[in-house]
């Protein structure tokens, strides 16, 4: 979602004048969104706030603004930590930017917005003119979180539940297929909790898939709870929903799930996997596991290990509890890195065994890919398959956009390759 805001910042400041460069010690202005999820990335902020300031020791200061969840998170500490900061600016007001700048221009004063209002942020961007083309494209259709996971700062920084209305959403994407795009990935931090007035998740889909040009339709990120009967029988009925879904699951004890207040235990997990699988036998699965969270044992961690053999994921993101302040977590005691380390280990080993395991599967098989660009190498084009899984091949004549099947010779953990079938 960083990735769509920051797209859509760009487009923004286009409007009073600003483009976005390459040249790092050339900026007159520069904008961290920033992701505040973890520890590791609110403290990598500023030391490259650091870096910033000693390119610009003996030059004209820019204008420096911070955006996202650790701008919203910090507010006013963000002045306290850094004085090199003069625009503070959270996740649901970067609209207001060429503004702040402006004003910020004029009186030559530090700026701070931090307001979680939603609809007022989307009434602005759906003004903006997409000049990028791009084959596949996000579009946020809902943000925020009511849930409350004891680890996560998500309901605190994005705000709560919102989504947006659809006949907007769907102006949003013709836009984009006017640009070329082909493929749609709707994003939400729990886009399938989706529902502006009745119209859900799957009717939505339902909605897009009338596009003619759009060819394929995915979303992320979901939470196990927000199924209904309607969206997974979809991934039976709807061609174009790909059958790859990121479902996380963070970590497969129960006692964990209830620490947590994930609201699901590790066979209602189980279970909607089965679900889906009913609908459509191919469904491959991602998810996100969280290792360490205070209070989990060695049997805990076995739960888990024992969860990933059950389902078999294709591709996983796997972290560390990180402490973030001001969640209910934050409270608990921690285990100690050593041990935290260890289990980090053997889970991504697993992990990364199952999508080795995966990606070599499909040699010798064809896979629909929707190819999206050249790489720099110049023959060579990129593109994915139907589970998400990239593939390049070697051919002059392929062009971005175009559907095809490709005959996989070979694989490594994270690519495909192959040639035309
Ligand atoms: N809404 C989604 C996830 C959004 S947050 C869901 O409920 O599943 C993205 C991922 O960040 C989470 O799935 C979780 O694995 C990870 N995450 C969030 N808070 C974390 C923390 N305090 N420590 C480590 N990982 C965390
Ligand atoms: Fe965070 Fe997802 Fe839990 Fe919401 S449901 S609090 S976004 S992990």
């Amino acid at each position: 979602m960083n990735e769509y805001d920051s797209n859509k910042i760009v487009e923004l400041m286009e409007t009073i004048s600003f483009q976005r460069i390459d040249k790092i010690d050339e900026a007159d202005c520069f904008i961290f969104n920033t992701c505040h999820i973890r520890q590791k990335a609110t403290q990598k902020v500023y030391s490259d706030i650091g870096k910033i300031k000693k390119i610009y020791k003996n030059k004209k200061k820019p204008i420096f603004i911070l955006a996202g969840c650790v701008a919203q998170a910090e507010s006013t500490l963000v002045f306290e930590k850094s004085d090199y900061v003069d625009i503070v600016v959270g996740p649901q007001a970067y609209h207001k930017l060429p503004n702040l700048i402006k004003k910020y221009l004029q009186k030559k004063m530090k700026f701070i917005d931090t307001n979680l209002n939603v609809d007022e942020k989307f009434d602005v961007l759906k003004n903006l003119v997409n000049k990028k083309s791009s084959i596949s494209s996000f579009v946020t259709i809902q943000e925020g979180c009511d849930k409350f996971c004891k680890f996560c700062v998500v309901p605190y920084t994005r705000g709560p539940e919102f989504s947006r209305d659809h006949s907007k959403v769907i102006d949003e994407i013709i836009a984009l297929v006017d640009k070329g795009t082909k493929e749609i990935i709707l994003l939400g931090q729990n886009v399938s909790s989706y529902n502006y007035n009745g119209t859900t998740l799957a009717k939505l889909i339902k909605k897009i898939a009338k596009i003619n040009s759009i060819e394929r339709i995915r979303f992320t990120t979901s939470h196990p709870n927000d199924f209904d009967k309607e969206l997974i029988a979809l991934f039976g009925e709807e061609p174009k929903l790909m059958p790859q879904l990121h479902l996380p699951v963070q970590s497969g004890s129960d006692k964990i799930l209830k620490l947590m207040n994930r609201n699901h235990t590790k066979s209602d997990y189980l279970k909607l996997i089965d679900d889906f699988r009913k609908y459509r036998h191919d469904i491959q699965f991602s998810s996100d596991f969280i290792v360490g969270y205070p209070g989990e044992t060695e049997k805990d961690h076995l739960d888990t290990i024992n969860l990933i053999n059950e389902v078999n994921f294709t591709m996983s993101y796997s972290f560390i509890y990180s402490r973030r302040p001001g969640t209910p977590a934050s409270e608990y005691k921690t285990i100690p890195k050593i041990v935290t380390e260890k289990r980090l280990q053997q889970l991504q080993g697993l992990l990364f065994k199952q999508q080795i395991d995966f990606n070599q599967s499909m040699i010798n098989n064809e896979n629909i890919v929707l190819f999206e660009n050249k790489t720099q190498n110049d023959e060579q084009f990129f593109g994915r398959n139907q589970y998400m899984v990239p593939v390049f091949i070697k051919n002059k004549s392929i062009k971005a956009g175009e559907i095809k099947k490709i005959f996989i010779e070979n694989a490594n953990r994270n690519n495909l390759f192959g040639k035309i079938a």
